[in-house]
């Protein structure tokens, strides 16, 4: 749905330099997420660590025309006379405006979901339930933040029928603004839990600043057998109508008379207005059943008959929210994306892809089956389709659908269509592919998983998961926690902690983070080899490699005068003059670095040559996680203050000076200095606490065989493992080759099964292990997880007497890496 400029400019009351004339149908916030420059209104937003104003010039160039600013850039009367400058206050708000206003011109009903789990799979079943007779505008996938959300109203158009958006807030005050962008009619309260509680006083605050969206809503939906919800509804003083469901009180309007799991599903018997239903869901998890009864509340209240409701219910899909990245055959990378086939998906996956190969150089190929929900003519579907497709730079396309293959003549690039997935799979195509990024992307009756199934390679059932937007909210978390101006090296040494540095790196890289730090110049040259431009710093030089830090500008840390000489010596036979180094000052670790007597020394020597120039100067705390040694950690501080200040008095240019690790950021907010090094608190743990923040490795596998043993045999070698009862006993396919520690065999410690505890029984072999599944229902092929979300990593160091780090950077490389983002 277009808007003049001119409708733009008066909803959200801008002032006009330049005089264009425009229709805009895009709203662009990401500047690497352009695709429609001409008809893309670009608003420069300004966060605490960036500054959308800088990516004027280049969007420019790449023919954006219309910009939403807060600042006039100075060039508006010379070369960006072309274009219109629309000026408010604040881009953010102006955004938010924009969004409210559109969303007035649509008199339909519009849920809006908020709560700590569950919104994005409440909203996309609430799709596939409604989506058969209405025509669904909804978030794409979890759009929920202060700029998500307008985004995603955005997207209603003339032919919307039912809007569905997810509001998430991380402090208060936030809902308020959210709520004239939504104005949602119906609310959905999914839950209320610990989730991103670090903003708000109390659970209770939480759940009353959530409440605010519903203010004007028709009527409010939540599980009325919730206490703390119940109550803050009650005190929310609402007039709307309230569907609180429940399993216990009758009086509640709708009741929950009966839940039966079984093997295949829930079976669920409801009363609704005098009437007794029922319906059935193919999960048995209760987190499923939440979900669906909110579902349910809704569906009735949209008068949806209760009979068609069942039908539907009864083919939920779940919801993968991910794309997933996988190592495929003949060198591919697999991009799997079955969240869902719509456009505004496809977009987030095509710019997905688009980043994932641009510095690699690799071939793009899309594997894209027909999209079966719209409210638009195919036609014109396509039309978009192809342009949105040449515009992402797609070096070919693979079609699979009558509607998509009819399409074909409108894309003009490398092309091929099938009727149906089995035509592909038997075409002999997939084996073709070589080297190529492949973004896999079909709606889900194509069961594209086939072809994902051929294309990837397998290795070994045991994978080590990494969450790559836990790693973002991890370092956003701590990036909070720092004056704005402060910078950040992420640390992704020894591999990113064993996550693998690569995605790691270019994740971060994506989040403008100032410096990586790797341990050697190889992981270094790796990284430039694989298409990151980030500055790299190499915390261990080793003097054989110079050269390689030359070529692939790696800055080494430099901690002694023998390093120094070595490397000026280096320097200067390859001609390299001011080449970036970091010196290390030892202020009490005694490992490697300068001590503070050494600096003036350290300045005059390197005032004598040119092939090497400071840029930064630090030092490393040896006990910031620990209170005991605060004093000494005080001390360190300002030994390393006084020493730097030596440094840096002796040069013009600025010498960036830090000492901060993850524990240093939290405890020491004062020794920031000019840039901090995050380690540890990236991949999810709290050094100080030992908590983990946001999950971003699991270690799993699955269960290979299952025995029963009787009572007083043994399992494994030295028959160690004695068994007291009769047991079930299952073999995992992960051993101490694969970095599960020996010494957490013979009932140390445990993997988790179906949700369960099932403990090591035995040693731990090299390839395999077995665990005790006697009290666990589960099955062969079901999965274990080793260390993750429910097993966090510090339970295992813990047993063990180590670190965190020890167990994570212990996962041996034949464990394959597998990348997801939400
Ligand atoms: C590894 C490392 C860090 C990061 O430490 P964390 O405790 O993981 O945050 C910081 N500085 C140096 C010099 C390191 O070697």
């Amino acid at each position: 749905m277009s808007s003049s400029i001119e409708e733009i400019i008066a909803a959200i009351g801008a002032e006009r330099i330049g005089d264009r004339p425009a229709t805009i149908d895009w709203i662009l916030t990401d500047s690497r997420s352009l695709c429609f420059p001409e008809e893309t209104l670009f608003f420069a937003l300004k966060t605490k660590r960036n500054d959308g104003h800088k990516y004027i010039a280049d969007l420019h160039r790449r023919g954006v025309r219309n910009f939403v600013v807060s600042e006039q850039p100075e060039e508006t009367a010379g070369k960006f006379a072309d274009s219109n400058f629309l000026k408010v206050a604040n881009p953010l708000k102006a955004l938010q405006k924009l969004a409210a206003r559109h969303r007035e011109k649509f008199q339909i009903p519009t849920i809006g979901i908020t709560g700590s789990n569950g919104k994005t799979v409440v909203k996309e079943w609430l799709y596939q339930l409604l989506s058969p007779d209405k025509v669904v505008t909804r978030s794409p996938r979890s759009y929920n933040s202060q700029i998500g959300v307008p985004l995603s109203v955005w997207l209603m158009n003339e032919h919307t029928e039912v809007g569905i958006f997810e509001a998430g807030i991380s402090e208060m005050g936030e809902m308020e603004t959210l709520r004239p962008i939504i104005q949602p009619t119906i609310g959905i309260l999914t839950n209320i839990g610990g989730a991103h509680q670090e903003n708000f006083p109390s659970l209770q605050d939480k759940c009353m600043e959530k409440l605010q969206l519903f203010k004007d809503c028709d009527v409010i939906i939540y599980n009325g057998d919730n206490e703390l919800i119940s109550n803050c509804v009650a005190k929310s003083l609402f007039t709307a109508r309230e569907i609180a469901w429940s399993t216990k009180d009758v009086e509640r309007p709708l009741f929950i008379e009966k839940i039966l799991k079984d093997d295949t599903g829930t079976t669920i018997k409801y009363r609704y207005l005098g009437f007794f239903k029922e319906y059935r869901i193919p999960f048995i998890d209760e987190a499923s059943i939440e979900n669906s009864l909110h579902c349910l509340a809704a569906a009735l209240y949209l008068m949806v008959q209760p009979d068609e409701i069942a039908r539907r219910m009864l083919h939920l899909e779940p919801i993968a929210m991910r794309l997933e990245v996988k190592e495929g055959k003949n060198n591919c990378i697999l991009i799997n994306d079955s969240y869902n086939s719509d456009f505004a998906s496809l977009d987030i996956a095509l710019d997905f892809m688009a980043r994932r190969s641009e510095d690699k150089g690799r071939k793009r190929t899309l594997i894209l089956s027909d999209m079966l929900e719209s409210g638009q003519t195919s036609k014109l579907l396509y039309r978009q389709i192809a342009d949105l497709v040449h515009s992402r730079k797609v070096d070919h396309i693979i079609g699979v659908g009558k509607e998509i293959s009819a399409a074909s003549g409108r894309f003009d690039i490398e092309k091929n269509f099938f009727q149906t997935t089995a035509e592909l799979l038997d075409s002999g195509l997939l084996n073709s592919l070589r080297n190529e990024v492949v973004l896999i992307k079909g709606a889900r009756i194509f069961h594209f998983d086939k072809i994902t199934d051929q294309l990837e390679l397998k290795v070994h059932e045991t994978i080590l998961e990494i969450n790559l937007s836990a790693l973002v909210e991890n370092l956003n978390h701590y990036r909070n926690k720092l004056n704005p101006e402060t910078k950040i090296v992420c640390m992704v040494k020894a591999s990113a902690y064993g996550a693998g540095s690569f995605e790691v790196a270019k994740t971060l890289e994506d989040q403008r983070v100032d410096y990586l730090a790797v341990a050697v110049a190889d992981e270094g040259a790796d990284l430039r080899k694989a298409g990151i431009s980030s500055a790299i710093m190499i915390m261990n030089p080793e003097l054989t490699a110079f050269k390689t830090m030359f070529d692939y500008r790696l800055e080494p840390e430099v901690y002694s005068f023998h390093l120094l000489e070595e490397l000026i010596k280096a320097a200067e036979r390859e001609g390299v003059t001011n080449f970036p180094i970091h010196i290390k000052i030892d202020t009490g670790m005694h490992r490697l670095g300068f001590s503070p007597e050494e600096i003036p020394q350290l300045v005059e020597r390197l005032h004598k040559q040119t092939a090497v120039i400071p840029r930064s100067v630090f030092s490393h705390l040896v006990g910031s996680d620990s209170q005991k040694f605060d004093p000494f950690t005080r001390q360190q501080i300002e030994t390393f203050e006084k020493a730097s200040q030596i440094l840096q008095d002796g040069f013009r240019h600025k010498i960036l000076r830090h000492i901060c690790n993850t524990a240093g950021i939290e405890r020491y907010p004062g020794a920031q200095f000019d840039m901090v090094r995050l380690g540890i608190g990236l991949y999810g743990v709290d050094p100080y606490t030992n908590n983990i923040l946001h999950n971003v490795t699991t270690l799993k596998t699955t269960i290979l065989q299952i025995h029963d043993v009787p009572a007083e045999e043994t399992v494994g070698y030295s028959r160690k493992g004695i068994l007291k009862r009769d047991s079930r006993i299952a073999a995992i396919p992960i051993g101490y080759a694969d970095g599960l520690n020996r010494h957490l065999g013979n009932g140390n410690a445990y993997c988790i099964v179906n949700g369960k505890k099932a403990p090591y029984v035995g040693n731990i072999c090299m390839d395999v292990c077995m665990i005790d599944v006697t009290d666990i229902d589960c099955k062969e092929g079901d999965k274990a997880v080793i260390f993750g979300n429910e097993l966090p990593v510090t339970v295992l160091s813990d047993i063990l007497d180590t670190i965190p780090y020890e167990i994570l950077t212990s996962v041996s490389n034949r464990v394959k890496r597998v990348y997801f983002q939400d």
